[in-house]
């Protein structure tokens, strides 16, 4: 009984002096799916391995500074170059679109799913969507829906199949290609749930 006490007690002073919080940090380059991860603190030493080859690693909480863009997603993106905010964020669109205010965690996640992001045909024209963000709970949805759009359901042809979307949430490259102007680039952005 006593041995037992005497063990305990011994374990709760050591738990003192260990790390208790850890916070991932990226090891530039990295990629968009890192990216938006990075600042995001855990219990757990070993960080989750994103992807096979993933070089972020976890450092104690307390050794984060604050002003390390490599634990700041939004920092990181905004210092590095157009071209490269272009391959972070999977196209030259969506680079255009995180510098014209589009949320960058929106832009990467529309890829989450494998095959998520496609093209189709709507009345004889190409366009590029994702599902991501168009169910419910999505911002998308509810950004569209906002504006009436979920009503208008369109027929799409994908390859050789229709499909019929609710709300087929259109994809920066296909909202600068049918934009009038800047302006109008920008109302669009909006109403697909991009810049939130
Ligand atoms: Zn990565």
């Amino acid at each position: 009984m006593l041995s037992d006490t005497g063990r305990s007690a011994e374990k709760v002073s050591g738990g003192a002096h260990k790390v208790k919080l850890w916070t991932r940090m990226l090891n530039p380059p990295s990629c968009g799916r890192c990216v938006i991860l990075a600042g995001k603190t855990t219990s757990h030493r070993e960080p989750f391995l994103r992807h096979p080859g993933c070089d972020c690693r976890n450092v104690p909480s307390t050794e984060d500074t604050g002003d390390d863009v490599r634990t700041d997603p939004h920092a990181y993106l905004s210092e590095l170059s157009s071209a490269e905010q272009d391959k972070v964020l999977g196209s030259k669109a969506n680079g255009q679109a995180f510098r014209d205010g589009a949320d960058m965690n929106q832009l990467i996640n529309a890829y989450r799913k494998s095959g998520a992001v496609r093209s189709g045909q709507i009345n004889g024209q190409l366009v590029k969507y994702t599902r991501e963000g168009t169910t419910r709970r999505g911002r998308a949805y509810w950004e569209m829906s906002q504006a009436g759009y979920v009503k208008d359901q369109g027929v799409f042809r994908d390859g050789s199949k229709y499909l019929r979307l609710k709300s087929p949430r259109l994809m920066p490259e296909t909202i600068y290609s049918i934009a009038k102007d800047q302006a109008d680039a920008k109302r669009l952005l909006k109403l697909y749930g991009w810049v939130i």
